[in-house]
């Protein structure tokens, strides 16, 4: 695991980064997965709120964070109840 890399470009070898000790190297791959950039997606919350009581909104559909955070929500919320 990598942690606080830039991405530079993605090459017919894999993926070239720079490291945070600013070393620039390639990460040889077959195949890229981006999982970044997740947004929330409030459309049901939208949809029913007003029309149903007690509408909240928990874990990552507020905005996305980790389970200690969705457990959280769903603590605060069961207690509002
Ligand atoms: C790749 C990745 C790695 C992660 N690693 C970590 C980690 O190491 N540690 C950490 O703490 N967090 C991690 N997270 C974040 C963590 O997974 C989330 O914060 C957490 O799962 C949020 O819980 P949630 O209940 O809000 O949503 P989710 O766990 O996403 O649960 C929502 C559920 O609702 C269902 N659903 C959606 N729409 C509908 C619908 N219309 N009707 C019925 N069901 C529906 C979905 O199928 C899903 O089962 C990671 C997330 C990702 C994407």
């Amino acid at each position: 695991m990598l942690t606080e890399i830039r991405y530079n470009e993605v090459t017919p070898k894999g993926l070239v980064v720079t490291t945070k000790e600013g070393e620039r190297k390639t990460i040889e791959a077959d195949t890229i997965v981006l999982a970044a950039g997740a947004t929330p997606d409030k459309k049901l919350y939208e949809e029913i709120k007003g029309k149903v009581s007690n509408t909240y909104l928990a874990g990552d559909c507020v905005e996305p964070r980790t389970i200690r955070e969705a457990i959280a929500d769903g603590y605060r919320i069961g207690l509002e109840i």
